[in-house]
């Protein structure tokens, strides 16, 4: 089983988060205002990388907390988890190799990267 570290409660098993969609997706703020290509592209264009994806998750079996993580779509490998309103951490561009680090997710029965 997978385990992510909630940047609140730490490492919980797969089981008890939800995903939420891309990370880092922002709204305008008056959305009246902005024609209707670029709502359209607000509502539906997402990337789907293949490597590194900055995405929302909620603990919902924990604290009910949003936080935002990066997650490679190749391995599923969490490289960071870190709290909603903090920038994607630095040096971890879309489709950059996963690289080992302390604040991740890994498989049980594995020794933490
Ligand atoms: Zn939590």
């Amino acid at each position: 089983m997978l385990l992510i570290t909630c940047p609140y409660c730490g490492p919980r098993p797969e089981l008890e988060f939800r995903y939420a969609g891309e990370a880092h997706v922002v709204r305008a703020e008056t959305p009246s205002e902005i024609g209707a290509d670029e709502w359209g592209a607000f509502l539906y264009t997402r990337a789907n990388p293949r490597g590194l994806h900055a995405e929302r998750w909620r603990h919902i079996h924990g604290c009910a907390r949003f936080f935002n993580a990066l997650r490679d779509t190749r391995t599923d490998f969490f490289e960071a988890t870190y709290e909603v309103g903090q920038p994607r951490p630095s040096g971890t561009e879309e489709n950059k190799p996963a690289l080992s680090g302390d604040n991740v997710g890994t498989w049980s029965g594995e020794s933490a990267r």
